[in-house]
């Protein structure tokens, strides 16, 4: 294809590559070549290089030209190939489809072959279920394994996700809870999983202490070998039940993260008996569109009444849409002894 092109000695051309690429004028599809001495840089239109100040006639070496170009096949994306835009979600280097979806074969094998990243395609075979929050997987496409290696915000978790609960897609929620914690500060992640909150605030506040409490022997074997690979020595981890945790961590932690959130309304009276005197529940709901808040918080004030203790909403927001009209929610509340609460007020 014949197309204007600026031609320019070869030790000037990256850098005249790069200023074109700002003004965004270089062909998208023709490849730059090569001429003797000279590299050739294809471009829209001789009107764009008439117009870019800077280059044109500032050095007798840089010429403009027309010439014939070799035009790059469109590198396609999943879509093209699909006709669809697929859903999946990534977690290290599996990907995960819906294992009932009538097309997951050619999704599979098209995440395979254009996300090289990816070694596994699974498909999810039930809805995250049970106490532990775990799902049935099959594998559609690539290695026979659940297990992976998944990074986030400077992390590295060791997932099986046939075994334990992770989701990639709380990377930023995570990250905002651990912004809030304060170098001296007792946090006390009562539904752990494999660790990416606990982990997270132990590694960006060394200065703080963690307990990571999960039910699930398999997400606390994964969360301890975590707290090695991260060399976190400021978080422990604990095989047990939130509520009979809760004894031994009566009213000490400033933090309380309460990220069970199909149950976590039933462990509200633990949430409030593990925090602190100002201490900061982190709690997770999942509640519907017409009434996104409005109950949750009458059940906290209620558990909190239940202890003879006040709370104060710090904070509210949607975290992601969970099913259609239903949302995951978070609310923030700060718990008070009531005697504080009324002196406070008087
Ligand atoms: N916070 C983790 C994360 O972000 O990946 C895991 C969240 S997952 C939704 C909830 C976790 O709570 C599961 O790992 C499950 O095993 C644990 N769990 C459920 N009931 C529990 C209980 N009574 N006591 C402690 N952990 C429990």
């Amino acid at each position: 294809m014949k197309l204007w092109a600026i031609r320019v000695p070869r030790k000037l051309a990256e850098d005249t590559r790069r200023l074109l690429l700002q003004s965004d004028i270089i062909h998208p599809e023709a490849r730059i070549r090569r001429d003797n001495e000279h590299i050739l840089i294809p471009v829209n239109s001789k009107h764009d290089l008439d117009e870019l100040a800077g280059i044109n006639g500032t050095d007798e070496n840089i010429t403009i030209i027309e010439s014939e170009f070799e035009i790059k096949p469109k590198k396609p994306f999943l879509e093209d190939i699909l006709g669809f835009t697929p859903t999946f979600d990534v977690v290290g280097d599996i990907a995960i489809i819906d294992a009932d979806d009538p097309d997951a074969a050619r999704i599979a094998s098209a995440l395979m072959e254009f996300r090289h990243s990816l070694k596994v395609v699974l498909g999810a075979a039930s809805p995250v279920e049970g106490e532990f929050r775990t799902r049935q997987f099959v594998v559609i496409a690539g290695e026979d394994r659940t297990h992976t290696v998944h990074k986030e915000y400077g992390c590295r978790y060791n997932v099986d996700l046939a075994g334990a609960y992770f989701s990639g897609r709380l990377g930023a929620e995570r990250q905002r809870v651990a912004e809030t914690v304060k170098t001296g500060q007792c946090v006390v992640d009562l539904f752990a999983g494999v660790g990416p909150f606990s982990i997270l605030i132990g590694r960006t506040v060394p200065g703080a202490s963690v307990v990571a409490i999960d039910k699930n022997p398999a997400a606390v074997e994964l969360l301890r070998e975590n707290i090695l690979l991260n060399k976190v020595d400021n978080v422990q981890g604990r095989e047990d039940d939130a509520r009979d945790a809760a004894e031994s961590l009566e009213h000490q932690a400033d933090h309380v993260i309460m990220n069970l959130p199909q149950s976590a309304r039933e462990f509200l009276d633990t949430g409030i008996r593990v925090a602190g005197d100002e201490g900061i529940v982190h709690f997770y709901d999942i509640t519907h569109e017409d009434d996104l808040y409005l109950t949750s918080l009458e059940l906290i004030q209620n558990a909190a009444s239940r202890q003879g203790r006040w709370v104060e909403c710090v904070g509210k927001r949607i975290v992601r849409s969970y099913a259609p009209y239903q949302y995951n929610v978070c609310i923030e509340f700060r718990v008070i002894d009531n005697d504080k609460a009324n002196r406070q007020k008087n």
